[in-house]
């Protein structure tokens, strides 16, 4: 496999044909180097149309969505991003290469060892990552710009809203355990504006404001 290659095809046939035109977000999908995100006998997979395991019952997800997720964010070079469920880092590493900074949050702490090593390697050191329930956001870094919920929610935390600056955006699939709607609710003066983005299935999003272990 070219990596390089793999990435171009990725672009064209998965993201570009459905719909996502941010030329800033195409970049960024054809430098992060998604394989060294995937264990390696999972490699030769890495930019294949689906989510893959990362162990521990927890997948990365598919590009298309991690894509949608991010250009529905709307990203600024500026922007200080809050990532909820940081996984093998890889949507972390996508956005920190469109952002300021982006903080993550990632409840297993075996999950947030190896996405800190990948990001080290591959020297993208505005990525923060915290071992802990991102249900209760970040206080002590907000207000933020954005905020990517990468798995599935019973219902929107309020914490995350409160955690918004002004003209924020939410990311966050919620529903029940097998489907959810991908929603974006904007902050706009004391006003959320919630829009619907489709249906999507993510693992679950355990914690204190989430689904109970
Ligand atoms: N964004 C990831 C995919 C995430 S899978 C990637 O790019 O690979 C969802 C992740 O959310 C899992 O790793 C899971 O452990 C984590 N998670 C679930 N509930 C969480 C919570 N309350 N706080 C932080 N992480 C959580």
């Amino acid at each position: 496999m070219d990596p390089v290659l793999a990435r171009q095809t990725m672009v064209n046939e998965q993201l570009k044909a459905r719909g996502i035109k941010d030329a800033r977000v195409i970049s960024a999908f054809l430098e992060v180097p998604r394989h060294k995100f995937v264990e390696e006998y999972l490699k030769y997979k890495a930019y294949e149309d689906y989510p893959l395991t990362i162990g521990f019952g927890q997948t990365i997800s598919q590009p298309y969505m991690v894509a949608l997720m991010t250009q529905a964010l709307m990203p600024l070079s500026d922007s200080k991003i809050l990532e909820i469920g940081t996984g093998s880092g890889y949507q972390s590493a996508i956005l920190s290469r469109l952002c300021r900074v982006v903080h993550s949050i990632e409840r297993i702490s075996a999950l947030a060892s190896r996405a800190r090593k990948t990001h080290d390697e591959l020297g993208y050191f505005n990525i923060h990552v915290r071992i802990g329930d991102g249900t209760m956001g970040l206080a002590k870094e907000s207000p933020f710009d954005g905020i990517v919920v990468t798995a599935g929610a019973p219902y929107v935390p309020e914490a995350l809203i409160a955690q918004l600056g002004e003209g924020g955006k939410l990311i966050i699939p919620v529903g029940d355990e097998n489907l959810q709607d991908l929603r974006r609710i904007t902050r706009m003066n004391d006003r959320v504006k919630e829009e619907s983005l489709g249906g999507c299935r993510f693992v679950k999003l355990i914690g204190k404001k989430g689904w109970t272990d």
